[in-house]
């Protein structure tokens, strides 16, 4: 049985047109589909002779609410989902002045195994469908009454290494038939699957790309992300160069403070010559503490310190607030605590 929101828009339009339906049903299904019906019951103005053919090879997929948290601080949504096959996702959403940003998960565990983050113990169990990404953002978006405006691909996974599935997920939220969520407002995050970025380029999709880069040189990223053993940092930075060249769209980068490790004035220099060239903002992350982890955040003076030094040499850098913290909602630490 094939999961509709697997297909892409012309996909789906083939599909109806192979089993004699009219052009225009695609339409209408596609637009229920994004609505977050849980069945074919729902599409009322589908008859019941095209739901039967529907229903011979395809079906409607739904993700459950297993738990749901709301900050008293901000407000902020944090949903653990229930998959068909019982694994567990989680998704949270953040409101901003610009309005409701998800943070969405690209697979159940991850493979990269980055020293400080809570999605890769227990390492990859599986990617997730295009269908149930997209499930994600209608779900939540169902659930809350509310339109979603912003995505970012900051959840469990590593996006990249589930490539296929995520660029079709991207053409179908981005739909006009469906949720009709701009490229622009679509941020999809990587550890550096150097070969993906490529890839991802020729795509030519106006998303903003942000690479988790955490170090300045070699020495430290191989001690913290095991990616950087396959694909070291100038590999990185001029994979970075090819996509800002080939797009025109601008990269910034994600860099988590760890005490100790690769916070030190020493650096900060050095994060700003490699990526003065780039003209790239950073966004610095006190590195969450996470149980099975032996790393820390620094004071906040340390953290302004860093920041204020990438300034002081002409870099874009600003400080992510965080959101949710009464609620666990960075990525890994309810679906672990759960498991
Ligand atoms: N796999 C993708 C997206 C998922 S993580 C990537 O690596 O970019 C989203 C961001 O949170 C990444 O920058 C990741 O390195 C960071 N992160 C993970 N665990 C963290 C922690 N404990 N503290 C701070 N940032 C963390």
């Amino acid at each position: 049985m094939l999961d509709l929101k697997d297909f892409e828009y012309d996909e789906l339009v083939e599909y109806l047109t192979g089993i004699g339906e009219k052009k225009f049903r695609a339409e209408q299904i596609f637009s229920w589909l994004h609505k977050g019906v849980t069945s074919y019951d729902e599409m009322t103005n589908i008859s019941a002779k095209t739901k039967e053919k529907l229903m011979r090879d395809t079906y409607v997929s739904t993700l459950s609410i297993r738990e749901k948290y709301v900050s008293k601080l901000d407000g902020t949504v944090k949903y653990l989902f229930e998959l068909p096959d019982k694994n567990c996702i989680e998704s949270v959403v953040m409101r901003y002045h610009h309005g409701l940003t998800i943070c969405i998960s690209s697979q159940v565990g991850c493979r990269m195994g980055c020293r400080f983050c809570a999605s890769t113990i227990g390492g990859l169990y599986r990617s997730l469908t295009a269908g149930e990404i997209l499930n994600q953002v209608i779900f939540a978006q169902k659930d809350l009454g509310e339109r979603i405006s912003n995505i970012v691909l900051m959840g469990i996974g590593e996006p990249l290494d589930n490539f296929d599935n995520v660029v079709k997920f991207l053409h179908n939220v981005n739909h006009e038939k469906g949720l009709n969520i701009g490229y622009r407002h679509i941020t999809l995050s990587t550890c550096g699957v150097v070969p993906r970025i490529y890839e991802l380029a020729k795509c030519n999709l106006p998303i903003t790309l942000t690479i988790s880069l955490h170090a300045p040189n070699d020495a430290i990223r191989d001690t913290i992300m095991p990616v950087n053993h396959k694909y070291k940092i100038d590999e990185l930075i001029k994979a970075c160069h090819n996509y800002v060249d080939t797009t025109g769209r601008r990269i910034s980068f994600e860099y988590s403070l760890i005490s100790g490790v690769n916070d030190g004035e020493a650096q900060a220099h050095e994060l700003a010559r490699l990526i003065k060239p780039i003209h790239a903002h950073v966004n610095l992350i006190p590195v969450n503490n996470v149980e099975e982890r032996e790393f820390h955040k620094g004071t906040k003076e340390e953290i302004q310190k860093f920041k204020d030094t990438l300034v002081g040499l002409g870099i874009n850098a600003t400080i992510r607030r965080e959101l949710g913290a009464d609620i666990s909602a960075s990525c890994g630490q309810l679906r672990k605590k759960v498991l």
